[in-house]
């Protein structure tokens, strides 16, 4: 297995990444089946039937026609492209491979002679704030990279290439002094510098990240804040404007940061991480709190109903944490994935796998009326009108195996708990767990070099309790073993799964007088038709059930249910109404939800205790 992030030797890595690791099993392998079985073939599917491939064949004088479709429909062929090569490195399959060169040849023809690429755009950089030639750009490198590394095959890695160069040739200081309205370009030039070797595309990504927040885009008469465009990034202390946007660029940053040895560069990125978790993130890990430009809201400002919690902004959440945890060997940043990971990235896809999410809200009433092709009360869908999440999400989940481990001199770092192996330093490790389900983590060792080694395990923020050998450790670190291991060691680590009732500072103004209930790295979600009017007394089971959901933890609660009457005003003095009845409901794992149909739900429950 390889992956789709992979330092240079000389990048300022405090961690690297394992790309050897195999998930085994579990609910993320799991995930990764139905990904594989359900979503890479529908996805290909769905290229052909909403025109994006169509698009393209157009574009190289093949078909007829006019373009359809969003501007930036090539970006969800690569997107594709990359989820296939993925799905490819963790389960080889004939046909897929076969798929992969036949929509490659279909990109390559589409290509100008000087490099250029887009089958929507007439005008080249006229409108490069809305135009998403850059962001195109940015996913083709990115889907050339993962091609190359996962099959071998160049044909994509070459398509790149060439646009790499034709952009390196035309923007830059001296050259076209534009940035694109949004971001990946900066990822995707820093890891085809890192498959290629050429400096010129590091050197083009970092200038792409200090030329924003210098009125590039308010030029093109633009109010900036969306685009990521008011602030410079050295100098931004927040995370603003749309989400995605926001994430990507951070994370193209980070990237640059790791490759040049940036410290004040990082520095302002460990600034903006810090400010977006302490103000801007929901429980779930959700990101973008406004409907209104997909963005993030004011500090504090996360109402639950009308969260947004775009699935695309769980991933380069992801993404932005995970550079962030190599750059600095910080486990919180670990941490920060796990909770995106688990909750926003996975409640954008169904158990089945191929029906998505767009907006994850943490709560969802009865009687919503669906106003909006991506409105969640629509229940999940197969594809949207703008399609970024879906190919998202395949990407992601197929390359689910590059976030476990890191190494650095000492040792190996096992950062995700999920059955399977681990290869790196000449070690073997098997992992051997139930997680989220089950706290019990057991590694074995398989084979180890004859020499001292450490050995660490992150032990997450909420695990307060946790045992590793029979020892305390401490929560929100790593948990170390230094010793000449042997093949056939075993070490156990538990991680107590109690379910914790969380509260929210009193700042989050939308979710006052509430809790929410959290097991292991889960968020739960109580659905039930009762949802709107319940409050939380207790938690009275925690069982693990088979046949719910695929197989999740339900939590059982003791609450009380208010009979709803629409009353001619809703308001009246201090405790007006009765209490309600006593009832039990259960709570499920957020990201399960909306897989039994979509009705009322909601993660935060009024506090029914005080
Ligand atoms: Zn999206």
């Amino acid at each position: 297995m390889t992956g789709p992030l992979l330092p240079t030797t000389e990048a300022s890595c405090r961690l690297r990444p394992v790309t050897t690791a195999r998930i085994g099993g579990g609910l993320l392998g799991a995930r990764q089946e139905a990904n594989g079985r359900a979503a890479v073939p529908s996805g290909h599917e769905r290229l052909g039937a909403a025109g994006n491939l169509d698009n393209l064949r157009i574009a190289a004088g093949e078909h007829a026609g006019e373009p359809r479709g969003p501007v930036f429909m090539d970006s969800d062929v690569y997107k594709w492209l990359e989820a296939a090569a993925w799905e490819y490195a963790r389960a080889p399959r004939p046909a897929l491979l076969e798929a992969q060169r036949a929509v490659t040849a279909v990109v390559a023809a589409a290509q100008r002679a000087d490099g250029y690429l887009n089958s929507m755009v007439r005008e080249r950089y006229r409108d490069l704030p809305w135009s998403h030639e850059h962001y195109c750009a940015g996913h083709l490198m990115q889907a050339a990279v993962a091609q190359s590394r996962a099959t071998g095959d160049k044909a994509l890695l070459e398509v790149a290439v060439r646009f790499a160069d034709h952009l390196v040739a035309t923007f830059g200081p001296g050259r076209t002094e534009d940035v694109d309205g949004h971001p990946i370009v900066e990822m995707g030039l820093v890891e085809l510098y890192r498959e290629t070797g050429r400096r010129d595309y590091l050197d083009l990504a970092r200038w792409f990240v200090d030329a924003r927040g210098h009125g590039l885009i308010e030029k093109h008469g633009h109010e900036p804040t969306y685009f990521s465009d008011r602030v410079p990034v050295r100098e931004q202390t927040t995370v603003e404007g749309h989400a995605v946007r926001a994430v990507y660029l951070t994370a193209g940053a980070a990237d640059v940061a790791l490759e040049t040895g940036d410290g004040e560069l990082l520095g302002a990125l460990r600034r903006q991480f810090a400010h977006m978790l302490a103000t801007k993130t929901y429980v779930t890990g959700g990101l973008g709190s406004r409907w209104e430009g997909e963005s993030f809201g004011d500090p504090y400002e996360l109402p639950p109903d009308r969260a947004y919690a775009e699935t695309c902004a769980a991933v380069g959440g992801i993404q932005w944490a995970w550079r962030m945890l190599l750059a600095t060997g910080d486990s919180s940043y670990a941490d920060a994935a796990e909770r995106m990971l688990f909750n926003g990235f996975l409640a954008g896809v169904s158990l089945s796998g191929a029906e998505y999410f767009y907006v994850n809200p943490l709560q969802a009433r009865a009687g919503v009326h669906p106003d909006e092709n991506r409105s969640p009360a629509h229940g999940r869908r197969g594809w949207f009108d703008c399609a970024c999440c879906p190919p998202n999400v395949m990407r992601t989940i197929a390359s689910l195996s590059a976030y476990l481990a890191t190494t650095d001199d000492d040792g190996i770092q096992i950062q995700m708990y999920a059955p399977g192996t681990i290869e790196a330093q000449g070690v073997r490790l098997a992992v051997d767990t139930a997680y989220p389900w089950d706290g019990v983590v057991r590694v074995r060792v398989l084979e180890a070099p004859p020499r001292e080694w450490t050995l660490s395990l992150r032990v997450p923020q909420w695990a307060h309790g946790a045992v590793l050998q029979g020892d305390d450790v401490e929560a929100g670190e790593y948990a170390d073993l230094r010793r000449t291991w042997r093949a056939g060691d075993e070490v156990e680590l538990r991680l107590p799964m109690t379910v914790r009732t969380t509260t929210a500072g009193p700042r989050v103004d939308a979710v006052r007088g509430c809790v929410a209930l959290e097991r292991g790295p889960l968020v739960y979600a109580v659905e039930h038709p009762a949802a709107d009017d319940l409050r939380f007394e207790a938690v009275t089971s925690a069982e693990f059930r088979p046949g719910v959901l695929g197989g999740v933890t339900v939590v059982g609660l003791a609450v009380r249910v208010r009979e709803h009457h629409e009353e001619p005003w809703p308001y009246g003095p201090d405790g007006h109404g009765s209490p309600g009845a006593r009832a039990e409901v259960a709570a499920v794992p957020y990201f399960a939800w909306a897989n039994r149909g979509v009705g009322p739900m909601r993660v935060w429950l009024p506090d029914g205790r005080r």
